[in-house]
């Protein structure tokens, strides 16, 4: 049986260059250019390996504003076959539960399913909570740190590696994997994949009209999380003394007499 796989991907704010509103303390989102998160690469990566290998389907899911467009664009570029991208102001200011509530009730809409897979965090919130939060809603087993996968009579195997350690599991289908960041080399974009994203309208756009969820449960309002302190830049004084002599013992003396004159620090 071909497989139905399910590929989530985040649009995000381009983390190198974003800043912090001093005022809010949020992440100054207007005018930053957003990309795909990069470790959901490697999730597309994983999943268009495993189609190539024992065929099937792989649709991307995305719940982002209507620029998000553009990510879905590149990964139908991949190889992706289909594109979802929900997309609603009902559902902006979501925290993570609104996030994986939504997702995993557009993944239900999208039944039969196999494998879910998702990258393994984000480069902007990377709390790291949405597989594990949307398996749980969808109550299928799930697993994080994923670097290899098969699919062997019916059951997954998939292998994580741990700090000191490779962990192999088998699991039912559907089950939902988090893939370790860097743990294959996302292919590039084919001009042939691109084009029919743009000539065979390959992306659809859900809004909550097609999701049909309660106000209350999406969106800010479904979203319990509370943000009491704000995220400050730490500032760091620099006191700016130099030590203008040649001698590295001297030097070294002067370092040390430094830290134990001004920083308080005890040589035991
Ligand atoms: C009160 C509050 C309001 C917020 N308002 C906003 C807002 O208006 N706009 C905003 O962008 N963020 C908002 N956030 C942040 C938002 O909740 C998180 O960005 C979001 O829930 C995903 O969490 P994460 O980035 O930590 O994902 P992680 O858990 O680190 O992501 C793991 C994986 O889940 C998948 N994934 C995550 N998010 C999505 C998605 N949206 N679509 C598809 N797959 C996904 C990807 O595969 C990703 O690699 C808000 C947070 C709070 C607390």
């Amino acid at each position: 049986m071909p497989l139905n796989i399910i590929v989530c991907i985040k649009w995000v704010p381009n983390t190198q260059i974003v800043n912090i509103d001093p005022n809010t303390g949020t992440l100054i989102r207007e005018g930053v250019p957003s990309i795909i998160n990069p470790h959901d690469l490697n999730a597309v990566e994983m999943a268009l390996r495993l189609k190539e290998k024992y065929g099937g389907v792989v649709t991307a899911v995305s719940m982002a504003p209507m620029s998000a467009k553009t990510g879905l664009e590149f990964v139908i570029g991949m190889g992706v076959d289909r594109a979802i991208l929900v997309s609603d102001r009902v559902f902006a200011g979501a925290d993570t539960l609104a996030t994986s509530y939504t997702l995993s009730k557009v993944i239900e809409k999208l039944r039969p399913f196999d494998i879910l897979i998702f990258g393994q965090e984000t480069i902007d919130s990377s709390t790291a909570h949405i597989g594990a939060q949307t398996a749980s809603w969808l109550r299928v087993p799930y697993l994080y740190y994923v670097v290899d996968v098969e699919y062997i009579n019916g059951v997954v195997r998939a292998t994580r590696r741990l700090e000191k350690k490779i962990e192999v599991y088998e699991l039912p289908t559907p089950c939902l994997l988090a893939v370790a960041m860097k743990s294959n080399e996302p292919r590039p974009v084919k001009l042939s994949h691109k084009l029919r994203a743009k000539m065979e309208n390959v992306i659809e756009v859900w809004t909550n009209n097609e999701v049909g969820l309660k106000r209350e449960c999406i969106g800010l309002r479904g979203s319990p999380t509370v943000v009491e302190k704000c995220i400050v830049t730490p500032s760091v004084p620099r006191k700016k003394q130099r030590f203008d002599g040649q001698d590295v013992r001297e030097a070294v003396k002067w370092l040390v007499d430094r830290l134990i004159e001004d920083e308080g620090l005890k040589i035991i």
